[in-house]
């Protein structure tokens, strides 16, 4: 029997009083971990009013003593990362190497809300009337919650309680189901740092306890990050309960290859790109836009794909890891299928086995060309190790293709040329964009701005702008009479 993982309730680990729980496998070998408790309404009641409670002292904290708590959770994190990136690769499937970078890109969130004080800053103008001037404070919400995926256990939840915590708010998260003991561990580093009871509260669960969230009235906020359909249900559902929402959702992220680009080093980056962690990353390049002779490479991405190898998570020669579960796995085998009578697929890995592993959820990289705009395999978000390629004559052509794409998160150009780079940055319509960078993630200290389809919500965040998600902004306009009534006035009345 294995055991239950508990919720985070006021500080303390508890065990669910649910009666209804999921199975954490290990993506390798089926093996159940743990049991999953789907939390009951009561219990998110208690959450949110012990984070209302929590909320009413932890506001009035100075951000210099908030930040001191980040420094402390910093520490901690980096202490641990190895045995953080272990619990992830065993329940998520990732290799350890990939596991560390999930957790090494969450800590750099960490450092960013050891950096509050500054980033809470307000504004002021003097004289914005003659003899009057006006400033601004930054305020914090008051209980905020966060909705994450499976692909990223450790980094997706870093990006959002250390930020808002420090700001000044408290959180309720609720992780993917999937592999939701890499969130646990993080709660309990972050009370042995010193955070104080109810401010961070971890509830687990599917849709019902995802409901139950949206529809609390004393919720105000809610960041998502997840797939289309879900996105747009939550940002839909929490925005008609008044609540401000981001949504970070899916995506098709476009590599656009000019002739001119060095072609050994664009070939490998596109192939790390694509099948990289069995390509389950949201900024993953899922389809290559050949432009004009480079199309003559794609033999040579073929012969790239084939040396990469997926096998367990603990073995340095693993390429990647096997798909989160098995339905995951044969959703994207119904696509490579589709995939065959709408394309030429150059490389089938519908058939991988890894030695030792015969239950794994294993799919080999998979290669796709003269993959046409109108078939499902391009308008579908496949997440699995699956690379489809075009070809057009020119970059307009290319940048046609990819603003004419319903989703906006990443995209990247391989070229040789500054001209072509530059148009390409200026001209492309999505959020993130590399140049000669593959996978152009930004750091903390910029913000993750997922462009159309690829985002819901008002403000660009995860960043610096999530200070501002985070906070609600006074404008204060202030005017000072000589022989009035308040502190200041009668000091200046006495001094005369
Ligand atoms: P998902 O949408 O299935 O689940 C995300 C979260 O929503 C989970 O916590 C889950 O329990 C909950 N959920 C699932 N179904 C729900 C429903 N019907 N109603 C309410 N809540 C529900 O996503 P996933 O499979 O865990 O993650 C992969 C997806 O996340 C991909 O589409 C990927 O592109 C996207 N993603 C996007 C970004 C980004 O920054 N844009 C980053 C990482 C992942």
């Amino acid at each position: 029997m294995t055991s239950k993982l508990p919720l985070f309730l006021n500080g303390e680990f508890v065990k669910s009083k649910s009666k209804k729980t999921l199975e954490v496998t290990n993506p390798l070998s089926q093996e159940v971990l743990c049991q999953v408790p789907c939390a009951t309404k009561e219990e998110i009641d208690q959450a949110v009013l012990s984070a209302c409670d929590a909320f009413l002292t932890w506001k009035e904290i100075p951000p210099p003593e908030r930040a001191r708590l980040m420094m402390t959770y910093h520490a901690l994190l980096k202490e641990h990362q190895e045995e953080l990136a272990e619990i992830l690769s065993k329940e998520n499937g990732k290799t350890f190497e990939d596991a560390k970078g999930d957790v090494w890109r969450g800590i750099e969130v960490v450092e960013q809300a050891a950096n509050i004080p500054s980033l809470l800053m307000g504004e002021t103008l003097e004289n914005v009337a003659r003899g009057i001037d006006s400033y601004s404070y930054v305020q914090p919400l008051g209980v905020c919650a966060g909705i994450t995926p499976f692909n990223f256990p450790a980094m997706i939840p870093l990006w959002m309680f250390p930020m808002a915590i420090a700001c000044g708010n408290t959180f309720l998260l609720k992780p993917s189901e999937q592999d939701p003991m890499t969130p646990n561990r993080l709660a309990e580093l972050f009370v042995e740092a010193g955070a104080p009871k109810g401010v961070l509260q971890v509830i687990h669960g599917t849709k019902q306890q995802v409901d139950d969230i949206l529809t609390h009235p004393d919720i105000k906020t809610i960041s998502f990050v997840g797939s289309v359909p879900v996105g747009q249900y939550i940002y839909k559902t929490g925005t008609e309960n008044l609540k401000r929402v981001q949504a970070f959702a899916g995506a098709k992220n476009h590599m656009v290859i000019m002739p001119d680009a060095d072609k050994q080093r664009t070939v490998e980056n596109l192939v790390g790109a694509s099948v990289g962690a069995a390509g389950q990353r949201c900024m993953a390049i899922s389809v290559a836009i050949f432009v004009g002779k480079s199309k003559e490479w794609i033999q040579d991405v073929k012969q790239e794909m084939e040396k990469v190898k997926p096998g367990p998570w603990d073995s340095p020669e693993s390429g990647y890891g096997p798909l989160i579960s098995k339905t995951a796995k044969e959703r994207v085998l119904s696509l490579i299928e589709t995939g065959k009578s709408e394309a030429m697929c150059l490389l089938d890995g519908s058939n991988c086995q890894v030695e030792g592993f015969p239950e794994g959820n294993w799919i080999g990289p998979t290669l796709f060309t003269d993959v046409p705009t109108s078939s499902t395999i391009y308008k579908t978000e496949i997440f699995g190790p699956v690379l489809l390629t075009m070809n057009v004559d020119t970059l307009d052509e290319a940048i046609r293709v990819v603003n004419l794409n319903p989703y906006g998160n990443g995209t990247s150009i391989f070229t040789g040329s500054g001209r072509a780079a530059r148009k390409y940055r200026h001209e492309v319509e999505v959020g993130q964009v590399g140049i000669n960078i593959p996978i152009p993630v930004p750091l903390p200290f910029f913000s993750f701005t997922g462009w159309k389809g690829s985002f819901y919500g008002d403000l660009h965040a995860y960043g610096k702008q999530a200070v501002r998600f985070y906070t609600e902004t006074k404008t204060v306009t202030e005017r000072w009479f000589e022989g009035g009534d308040s502190e200041g006035a009668n000091l200046t009345i006495k001094l005369k």
